[in-house]
């Protein structure tokens, strides 16, 4: 889904301490102008597939069915998996990201998908 609220270049969009203070970092163009189409500043929605090879410890007696069952059809809440991912120090070895499809309206409730952007925690 194109999000066209990052289209113009504002001071808080487009300026960078390395750049003009009156132009666009990345395209160059003027503030109060529009991001050329291939600027990296402007953004759309789409929805990728995480997978994620975790070990984690369960009952020596479990099959793959009640490992599989716990998990996907039990009560456990898929966001307790947020407290073991954080049990590795980095998971780049262990991820892959799958690109689904663009976004739709419907695709992003529920995501706070925030603009402008103000996480920092990313780490690179
Ligand atoms: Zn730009």
């Amino acid at each position: 889904m194109i999000h066209e609220e990052t289209h113009p270049v504002t001071k808080e969009h487009g300026p960078r301490p390395y750049g003009g203070p009156d132009r666009c970092f990345y395209c160059g163009v003027a503030l109060g102008s529009t991001h050329k189409k291939d600027c990296v500043m402007r953004d759309r929605t789409v929805v990728v597939k995480m997978e994620v090879e975790i070990v984690v410890r369960v009952p020596e007696s479990w099959d793959v069915g009640l490992i599989e069952f716990q998990r996907n059809e039990g009560s456990w809440c898929s966001n307790n998996v947020i407290q073991e991912l954080k049990r590795k120090d980095c998971l780049c070895n262990n991820t892959l990201f799958t690109y689904v499809r663009e976004a739709t309206e419907e695709d992003e409730e529920g995501w706070d998908l925030k603009w402008p952007n103000t996480d920092t925690k990313e780490t690179t």
